[in-house]
């Protein structure tokens, strides 16, 4: 879809209707790689912002809101996560904040595309944080939808930290896909996925509850209100084949919560339970 061009800005190319811009005040980076155009540049507001084929994946001003729901969520409402499995998350933004956790002792990460992992590491090296360096993480290129049909050793929480259903991304968001991630779980094991803004693109996240009803007992989604994915709150979804980890009793996810001893910025406890009430136009896409 061809980006209206407005000169010293990136218009966001997701929608064909509706379209956020921001100012480009310095490019730093802007190159194909085997699978995708990668574009950074810095913005006055949300600092340097990496888009890959013109949509915002990340911006340094408001991805800790993400990364830390994607990831604080399911890991507490597990309680003892050793083993955690991100498909996706070139920028490590999310292996960052898994990685806080002094209870996961192994954290596989499957991203396609070396070139974003490479530039993040430069460009963008407040994400990662270190984490690419951490002996704890297995960093695998490849496909995530190849990785997920190969038997390997089950997971405690599977995060799919992807791009849209766009591009590379499209096989990620796949009944087939689902459940080899659903067969990778342990019995407690948690998938959580990026599922867009319901109101800008609600198919993305009925058709993923569509897969998810038949494939797990425990299934539904939470939000999260990151400013950058514009268009009002973004669903996370959320399957198990154990009610258990959504039903955390509150205090027990205190106690978790301050035993992990991370310091978060948008996660807390109540804001984890609180994001699973859904507003009547979201609940009724998983209906
Ligand atoms: N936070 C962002 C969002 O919500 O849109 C996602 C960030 S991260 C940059 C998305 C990553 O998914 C990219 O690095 C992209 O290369 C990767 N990706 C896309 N399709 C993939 C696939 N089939 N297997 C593994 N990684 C994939």
């Amino acid at each position: 879809m061809a980006a209206p061009a407005r000169d010293g800005w990136t218009v966001e190319t997701l929608h064909d209707d509706y379209a956020q811009a921001l100012r480009e005040d310095r490019v730093l980076y802007d190159s194909e790689t085997d699978h995708q155009r990668l574009r950074v540049f810095e913005n006055a507001r949300f600092g340097r912002v990496l888009t890959l084929d013109g949509v915002v994946q990340t911006t340094e001003g408001d991805e800790f809101i993400y990364h830390e729901m994607l990831s604080h969520v399911p890991i507490l409402a597990h309680g003892a996560a050793k083993r955690v499995l991100i498909v996706g998350g070139g920028d490590g933004g999310m292996a960052r904040e898994v990685l806080r956790h002094a209870s996961v002792e192994h954290c596989t990460m499957v991203e396609i595309d070396a070139g974003v992992v490479a530039f993040s590491k430069e460009y963008l090296p407040a994400l990662s944080d270190g984490a690419f360096d951490d002996p704890r993480l297995d960093l695998v290129i490849a496909d995530g939808a190849d990785f997920m049909a190969g038997g390997h050793e089950p997971y405690d929480v599977i995060i799919i930290d992807s791009t849209d259903p766009i591009g590379p991304g499209e096989v990620l968001f796949t009944d087939t896909f689902y459940d080899h991630a659903r067969k990778l779980l342990t019995p407690e094991g948690i998938l959580v996925t990026q599922n867009g803004v319901p109101f800008m693109q609600p198919d993305e996240l009925r058709g993923t509850m569509r897969a998810f009803r038949a494939l797990f007992n425990d299934w539904g989604c939470y939000l999260a209100h990151v400013p950058s994915y514009a268009g009002g709150p973004m669903a996370l979804g959320w399957g198990s084949m154990s009610g258990a980890g959504r039903a955390v009793d509150p205090t027990v996810l205190q106690g978790r919560y301050a035993s992990a001893g991370i310091e978060t910025r948008y996660y807390t406890p109540e804001v984890h339970k609180a994001a699973f009430a859904l507003p009547g136009y979201i609940a009724r896409l998983l209906t």
